[in-house]
């Protein structure tokens, strides 16, 4: 059975400029074939099993030639896969994109094609540049920087010079002089506003401003690669008012997230809404204990006590799902009095329908300890499902008042694989020495412990390249005892104010 090719415009690197059909069909994919451009993140969206095939690797010679990236997609698809051609911006915007539906045409090999956010539109939005305006350009036109020689015959610069509208460049920066030149010698002024666009809607996105004449060697000064584009008009003017991405609280920051693969989706859509990169680097993985008879038994006897405390967003989840497994819902918790450390546990419980009784205002074991003391009895019995791993303050604290029933419920294992579109240790310490890491997010001390594990005691030294932020003094103390130096503390153990310490207001 034949499968089937998805062309998708993956956006011009915003992980969030990717449209709902392109991100279901990355979701199903059983092949990804994908450029240089498209944000690499994405993979991250496939199925584990999932093959990803990067056709474009950064220096030009790794790029697979067009004949045989037709042949792949032809190739895959015959083994009855669902084939995911991801493209930066849009498919048909210079993407090649229909020589590749034309050659699957005319094999007979199904396929669809799912538009994406071209650069020449998207990216110069980010760059606060609006491709039109009805003061200043009546039209666009895209054109391809990637000139053959004798280009003069390919491209009509008279047409060009004379028009009105916004000019748009891609892949035109090594032809910058070239460009310039036509357009100033059919007669376009000199004093015509241009702006170079590089890596448009990333952490990374620059901008150089200046006019035809001097623009050259504005370029030049600036050392400016590819990805770039040229934009030229009127409009340009106008990222003086429009400029928002810029503006951002983390742009241009890149931040290492090492909470668990499950766990960090949260933290990094906070930091890639903010303007920066969100790097992850996961250290932990949480691992239900299996066939827990304990907390079985404890299921089924719920009634014998009178508290049930959750001490992380892990334990109610893993919690939940033996309620489940064990046929029960949360009604079976009515007479129960809920306590939980930390706005996450008491979020997590909300989504299963119930409303904490009891948080204390520190996110710590031992405050909850104190603000249970005040109302508990010897006649109290507190179940306690929690980590394996769990320091045992708080139970000895409470036990000295009531009877406490702790059950473990998970452990966190070290991270050892470095999964799609992840950093390796090795790359992470060569980045953060080459003080490309502006911040680095602890949120607990598993997540301290076990990142030294995986990089490597020897590469400690590397951590005081970043700023270190630490969700609460639990954290704090433990990077501490590793001689680091912690730059900001979270005022509560929430992302929210995880993310307020890299704010720098
Ligand atoms: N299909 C793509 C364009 C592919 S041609 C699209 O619709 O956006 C590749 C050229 O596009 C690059 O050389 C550069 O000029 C431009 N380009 C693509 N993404 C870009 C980005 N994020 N920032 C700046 N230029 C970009």
């Amino acid at each position: 059975m034949t499968g089937k090719v998805y062309l998708i415009g993956a956006g011009p690197g915003d992980y969030k400029l990717l449209t709902l059909k392109g991100k279901e069909c990355l979701e199903e994919a059983d092949v990804i074939i994908y450029d240089r451009l498209a944000n690499e993140d994405y993979l991250r969206i496939s199925s584990s099993t999932c093959e990803c095939i990067n056709v474009g690797k950064a220096s030009s010679n790794h790029t697979m030639p067009q004949d045989k990236i037709n042949e792949l997609l032809a190739a895959k698809a015959k083994e009855g896969k669902v084939v995911v051609r991801l493209k930066g911006g849009d498919p048909y915007v210079f993407g090649r994109g229909g020589e590749e539906g034309e050659y699957l045409f005319d094999r007979g090999i199904p396929f669809e094609v799912i538009p994406g956010v071209t650069s020449a539109i998207g990216g110069l939005c980010y760059a606060g540049i609006p491709i039109t305006h009805r003061e200043c350009a009546s039209s666009f036109h895209v054109i391809t920087g990637h000139l053959k020689d004798g280009s003069k015959d390919e491209i009509n610069w008279e047409a060009l010079a004379s028009l009105k509208g916004t000019l748009v460049f891609l892949m035109g920066i090594s032809n910058l002089k070239k460009i310039t030149e036509n357009l100033l010698g059919a007669g376009k002024v000199k004093e015509t506003p241009v702006g170079l666009v590089s890596w448009a809607t990333r952490y990374n996105q620059s901008v150089v401003i200046g006019t035809l004449e001097n623009i050259y060697e504005k370029a030049l000064e600036k050392g400016i690669k590819p990805p770039t584009m040229i934009v030229i008009g009127e409009v340009v003017n106008l990222r003086e008012k429009l400029n928002f991405f810029e503006e951002k609280p983390l742009f241009g920051k890149q931040i290492v997230v090492t909470r668990t693969r499950k766990q960090s989706s949260q933290l990094m859509e906070m930091i890639n809404d903010l303007g920066g990169r969100a790097i992850e680097f996961p250290t932990i993985e949480i691992t239900p204990i299996k066939e827990n008879t304990r907390l079985k038994v404890a299921i089924e006897h719920l009634k014998q006590y009178t508290y049930l405390v959750f001490t992380s967003p892990n334990a109610v989840e893993v919690f939940f799902e033996a309620l489940e497994a064990s046929g029960k819902d949360a009604r079976v918790l009515a007479h129960l009095k809920i306590a939980v450390i930390g706005e996450a546990t008491k979020k997590a419980l909300k989504q299963k329908g119930i409303v904490a009784d009891r948080m204390p205002t520190k996110a710590v074991a031992e405050s909850l300890a104190d603000c249970l003391k005040k109302e508990l009895t010897n006649k109290d019995y507190i179940l306690l499902p929690d980590s394996a791993i769990a320091r045992e303050g708080l139970v000895s604290s409470l036990e000295a008042v009531c009877k406490v029933d702790e059950i473990p419920l998970y452990t966190t294992v070290p991270v050892r694989n470095v999964a799609k579109g992840e950093m390796s240790s090795k790359e992470l310490v060569e980045r953060l020495i080459a003080d490309e890491i502006d911040y680095m997010t602890f949120t607990s001390s598993s997540t301290v412990h076990h990142l030294i594990g995986r990089i490597g005691q020897e590469h400690i030294a590397a951590l005081a390249h970043a700023k270190l932020i630490s969700i609460g003094e639990i954290t704090t103390h433990t990077l501490k005892t590793y001689g680091l130096e912690v730059y900001k503390e979270a005022k509560k153990a929430t992302m929210t104010d995880l993310v307020d310490c890299m704010e720098e207001k």
